[in-house]
């Protein structure tokens, strides 16, 4: 053994002997001075490069090659014309229902009457229910159809649609409404008498309004540049608020189950860190992260932890009531500083409710802005709008009275009970299908084992019968989230039978060559081809999201009385692009 040891060790020194006389003969000529410039410069480069690698997502070999191929000459107008080609294929897609393709492109002179009005409100609303008559599993709706509750919220609406939540004293009614309904939700998630919050219009304010909060916070605590940790499943929302209030992400990967890599989120916590983010579950996949060990972090670092539970935030307080056992995700873990959630969701309020809660009054204060010496008066604003709709604070008041803790276990268990049935029947009867990670509530992402199904291909299926999904992207992937009106065996049992027919259709179809559909479009039931443009996209669907195209054979322009520029020609094609049911809901054509 010694002999051993002694010999390796002479080895060694031998090899560090050689490299340093080699190093001395190759740095001769150097001066001193030179190699600590030359030196300092690599350390600075090194250090540079790694924290351009923390914060530049996008910073892949495969965007610079990109980035290059883009300047290449005669490149330009080839994307040109894919940018093209891709702004015909999203508009087709967002007028394939629309039969008349007639808008109104100017004011009309004299107002329309109610009945017109009405009339063709209702027609622009058939559009989509035609398309999509066989569910929206997308969970682009998750409202309750209870006409007792329908007829209450009409009335609610008609009652306080003037109301500016702005004015509490005007309004004391709708300031009582708020108050009572942050009380409640400060109640269900186990706040203690200081917890306090407000309501907002969306997930995504809620989210922007906790960032606002944690980095004056941080600003305050002598910060300079607040950064904020994030996981890769976290929402978009987060990205936004990031990007609107120019506060740095750090982004960390998930583990295989793709939840947050708890390690990677204890290794990515800097001097810097404001803030710690949690999904309770993960839009995207419908995964949970560990907020027991999340929170855990946020103590031993001294950084809030916010929990994202804008979708699970009215299923997991009611789970256990239906016995199915959850974690404690709320402020009973000391770690956990604010909660966003989304009534318009598994509340079932009217779309455009949401609502952020913080534990202390402390945090909640940094989110507020306040302007004491303003010319119109002391100001005093929690959320991001001036004048705030007080009808949907009583539209939101209302139907938490309506539902009562028992209305919701009851729901709660009718989608949790549907979710894991439809996870079950994938798992059994589809060989072919695999679910990505293990959603715990109504979401579920699933994607495909087999090379000779491309998931996207199965989605545009499953479109073709009416079925309403989400297109997810990295992995590729389709997506469910299961609604109220979803929520029965029979509608699952005909959407499990539905996708293993799609997926034996494109199995069989050995001969067909499918396009590489893989760019995702959020809000979108499908995906497009990519021509590796997707930098573009953005500026593609912002262009036809707002387009009122005028039809080329129509180019006298005849203004209507009604403001309307009329395009009475059909779309040709029109037809092949619906699902046979839309067709023949939409009866004859006009030209008919
Ligand atoms: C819905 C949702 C949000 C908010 O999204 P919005 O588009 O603003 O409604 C945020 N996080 C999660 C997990 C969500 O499900």
């Amino acid at each position: 053994m010694d002999v051993v040891d002694s010999s390796s060790w002479r080895a060694l020194v031998h090899f560090v002997d050689e490299w340093r006389e080699i190093s001395n003969l190759t740095l001769d000529h150097l001066e001193p001075w030179q190699i600590v410039f030359y030196t300092l410069s690599v350390v600075f480069f090194i250090q540079w490069a790694r924290k351009i690698a923390k914060y530049e997502e996008n910073l892949s070999l495969m965007w610079l090659l990109n980035d290059i191929l883009i300047y290449l000459p005669g490149m330009q107008k080839k994307i040109e014309g894919f940018k093209e080609a891709s702004r015909k294929e999203i508009e087709e897609k967002l007028l394939r229902f629309d039969r008349k393709k007639e808008f109104y492109r100017f004011l009309p002179d004299r107002g329309l009457t109610t009945e017109e009005i009405v009339g063709e409100a209702a027609e622009y609303k058939i559009m989509g229910d035609a398309l999509f008559s066989r569910g929206l599993l997308s969970g682009a709706s998750l409202s309750d159809n209870d006409e007792n509750y329908q007829r209450m919220a009409q009335k609610i609406f008609d009652m306080y649609n003037s109301v500016n939540a702005i004015y509490p004293d005007v309004f004391p009614g709708c300031r009582k409404m708020e108050a009572e309904v942050i009380r409640m939700l400060a109640q269900l998630y186990h706040g203690g008498p200081k917890s306090c919050g407000s309501i907002t219009i969306s997930g995504t304010e809620s989210i922007l309004l906790a960032c606002i909060a944690y980095r004056n916070r941080a600003f305050k605590l002598g910060l300079r540049k607040p950064e904020i940790v994030i996981a890769k499943n976290a929402h978009i929302g987060f990205a936004k608020a990031a990007k609107l209030l120019d506060i740095r992400v750090v982004r960390v990967p998930l583990s295989k189950n793709f939840e947050v890599n708890v390690s990677a989120m204890k290794r990515a916590i800097s001097r810097e860190t404001c803030m710690l983010v949690a999904s309770m579950p993960s839009y995207v996949y419908g995964t949970m992260d560990n907020i027991d060990k999340i929170s855990q972090l946020g103590i031993r670092y001294g950084v809030p932890v916010h929990v994202d539970a804008c979708l699970g935030g009215f299923l997991m307080p009611f789970m256990e009531h239906c016995d199915f056992p959850v974690s404690e995700f709320d402020f009973r873990l000391s770690g956990v500083t604010s909660i966003s959630v989304d009534l318009d969701k598994y509340a079932y309020c009217p779309t455009g409710s949401s609502a952020i809660l913080y534990r202390d009054e402390e945090f909640f204060h940094f989110q507020c802005f306040t302007e004491p010496r303003w010319a119109g008066g002391v100001y005093v604003s929690p959320t991001l709008s001036g004048n705030r709709p007080g009808s949907m604070i009583a539209l939101t008041w209302a139907t938490l009275l309506f539902n009562g803790r028992l209305g919701y276990v009851e729901k709660t268990h009718r989608i949790i009970d549907a979710a894991r049935l439809l996870r079950e029947k994938i798992q059994d009867q589809i060989d072919d299908i695999e679910i990505l990670g293990e959603p715990a509530l109504s979401i579920i992402t699933f994607t495909s084992r087999n090379l000779k199904i491309p998931i996207h291909i199965i989605g545009d299926e499953m479109n073709e019968l009416g079925w309403n999904l989400c297109f997810v992207q990295n992995p590729l992937a389709l997506r469910v989230c299961i609604g109220l009106k979803y929520a029965c065996e029979e509608v699952l049992e005909e959407f499990v039978e539905d996708l293993k027919k799609c997926c034996e259709k494109v199995l069989n179809n050995t001969d067909l060559v499918y396009p590489a559909k893989t760019l995702a479009v959020y809000g979108i039931s499908s995906s497009i081809e990519d021509f590796g443009i997707s930098e573009e996209m953005p500026d593609i669907l912002l262009t036809s999201l707002y387009a009122t195209p005028v039809h080329p054979q129509r180019s006298t322009r005849t203004l209507s009385i009604e403001g309307r520029k009329m395009s009475l020609s059909q779309h040709i094609g029109f037809p092949s692009l619906l699902g046979r049911d839309a067709v023949q809901k939409l009866g004859p054509s006009p030209k008919e």
